[in-house]
């Protein structure tokens, strides 16, 4: 394991013997007398200078967070404070959501990092309160009035330091909006904040790397197109060998019917590989007539955790490429915060993109309207249609050597309310299929503990900190229903969950749906299926399917 992350015996002693807010101990001192501790495994590496350069960012510089002296820039002050009263004209919700929190306390032991750290500055009222205070001393109407009921304070190098830590302690997964009963997104104030840092050259390296990586080749690892179709072609012959079917991908063909964007995880990273050896196998099952783009290669969009107006650029190359290409409407693979951006943001920053269709399947004739505006379908949506309407050849005894469980992925299911399309997929293609507690998942399911750009090695006590609740969840139904597999929707939760899993879960194993969809598809003209898409023996056709039918 990481030398950035405790033992998990060291984590259980601090647990019993350290007094804690989650044991019913009050804190002997204010949240604003706390100081922040920056130590080995609980922050991110700073951007690279040479990173900020390429973007044209503020303040390049070699720095740490544990450096007494973080270097800001001249006048860094006033930057944040202009900063912040543009961003209060321009967004009413930020507005809306500094002035109208009542502490009532509903949302206080809802974040997962304050369920995995114990500190009340990651209760997300206080979370908030780290800018409010802020605001408050800013806006002295405000201060006038609410003086003595609440507490305003000077912008300081010290509260950069909180804010930069907590900040990045929040993984804008928004659960803690669902509880909030005037619906306060905590999450889009951390993105507000951390836009704010960035305007000093406060920031993390591994949000900014593939931000700059995403800006000059279109995905986040900075691969050339000729790499890119070399990988997928690698993955194509990976299945063929497999199932002894071609399943022949295009790229960059004017006159497709379909883009197919996926995250670049589901191409180079393991375990996402095999999700998108899973898309390969079913998109030659139906005959979809797609194309992939090795430009707009990467469906992910760390522009969300970096500023709206990269979010906004970022996003807009995935319109720009269905444009160039003439195709009908974008299917969109398994990401979280692609769909968040999609979703939510993309119709008011690079919309309407009316020059494309309304999604209509070309298989079932299903019209996407949900997607009228986006013209951007969801491949878990698109395959559940697929099924419903019996377009697939499936046997989902070809996943009976996994028991499985599934995460919701914050971002799809906060962020745009889709809970029951992967569940439907998920239970047509394998026979064990068992849900964690009720209030861990659905619109309550908690992160992995790494969105938003926190997924870097160096923060990794954090992150399993972060990813406690839902790692216990998970437990839960390991050990009464012996769960081995934890699927998911995000690509993302396929490069963090693993960790987590082997931190608190060892021998649970973390799969993409379209994994497991590609292992239950029946080909045409395949050869005799022994292992799956991880060349793992499947249960029961040791001697090939056709023989135990
Ligand atoms: S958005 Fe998520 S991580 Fe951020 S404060 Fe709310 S619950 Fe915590
Ligand atoms: S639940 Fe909403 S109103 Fe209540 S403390 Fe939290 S953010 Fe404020």
């Amino acid at each position: 394991m990481s030398k950035y992350v405790p033992k998990l015996s060291e984590l259980k002693k601090e647990f019993d013997e350290k007094p804690s807010v989650l044991k019913g101990d009050y804190s002997t001192r204010e949240w604003w007398n706390i100081p922040v501790e920056f130590r080995d495994g609980n922050w991110c590496f700073p951007g690279k200078p040479e990173v900020l350069e390429d973007l044209g960012f503020a303040n390049p510089r070699k720095w740490a967070a544990t450096d007494d002296d973080w270097q800001l820039p001249a006048g860094w002050q006033k930057t944040i404070s202009d900063g912040l009263q543009s961003r209060l004209k321009k967004y009413r919700s930020l507005k809306l959501f500094l002035d109208s929190c009542v502490r009532c306390g509903a949302c206080a032991d809802k974040c997962h990092f304050f369920l995995g750290t114990g500190d009340p500055k990651n209760m997300p009222v206080v979370r908030a309160e780290l800018l409010r205070s802020v605001y408050r001393h800013d806006f002295p109407l405000v201060e006038k009035i609410l003086k003595g009921f609440s507490g305003s304070r000077k912008l300081t190098e010290a509260v950069i330091k909180e804010w930069h830590m907590y900040f990045h302690q929040c993984t804008e997964c928004r659960r803690c909006s669902v509880f909030c009963p005037f619906g306060i997104d905590t999450a889009e104030i951390t993105m507000m904040v951390r836009e704010l840092l960035n305007l000093v050259g406060v920031n993390n390296n591994w949000i900014l790397a593939p931000v700059s990586n995403c800006n000059r080749t279109g995905n986040h690892l900075g691969i050339e197109p000729h790499t890119f179709v070399q990988n997928i072609m690698s993955l194509a012959e990976d299945v063929e060998d497999l199932t002894g079917v071609n399943v022949e991908p295009t790229f960059n063909r004017k006159g497709a019917e379909v883009l197919f964007i996926t995250p670049s995880g589901d191409v180079f990273g393991d375990p996402g590989v095999y999700t998108m050896m899973g898309y390969l196998l079913l998109f030659k099952h139906i005959g979809l007539d797609y194309t992939i783009s090795t430009y707009a290669s990467e469906g992910g969009n760390f522009g969300m955790f970096t500023s709206n107006d990269m979010m906004k650029k970022l996003n807009a190359k995935m319109y720009h490429e269905a444009r160039r290409l003439g195709v009908k409407w974008i299917l969109g693979g398994e990401c979280g915060h692609m769909w968040r951006v999609v979703h939510q943001y993309m119709n008011t920053m690079n919309g309407p993109a009316d020059f494309l269709e309304v999604p209509v399947s070309p298989i079932t004739g299903t019209r996407f309207t949900n997607a009228a505006a986006t013209k951007m379908v969801h491949i878990a949506e698109f395959t559940a249609d697929l099924i419903y309407h019996n377009k697939l050849k499936l046997d989902p005894k070809r996943n009976d050597h996994l028991r499985t469980t599934f995460h919701d992925s914050c971002n799809v299911a906060r962020g745009m309310g889709m809970f029951e399309e992967p569940r439907y997929v998920l239970k047509k293609v394998c026979n064990s299929f068992h849900e964690m507690p009720e209030d861990t998942i659905r619109e309550k399911t908690f992160c992995c503990g790494s969105g938003s750009g926190l997924n870097a090695e160096e923060n990794m006590e954090n992150r399993m900190r972060g990813g406690f609740p839902r790692a216990n969840a998970v437990k839960q139904v390991k050990e009464r229903h012996k769960v081995d597999s934890l699927v998911t929707i995000c690509a993302i939760d396929r490069a963090s969950l693993p960790p987590l899993m082997k931190y608190w879960n060892p021998g649970v194993s973390v799969y993409g749906l379209h994994e497991l969809v590609g292992n239950a598809l029946v080909m045409q003209g395949e050869t005799k299926r022994t292992t799956d898409l991880r060349e793992n023996t499947m249960a029961g056709f040791e001697n090939g399917g056709d023989d135990e039918e």
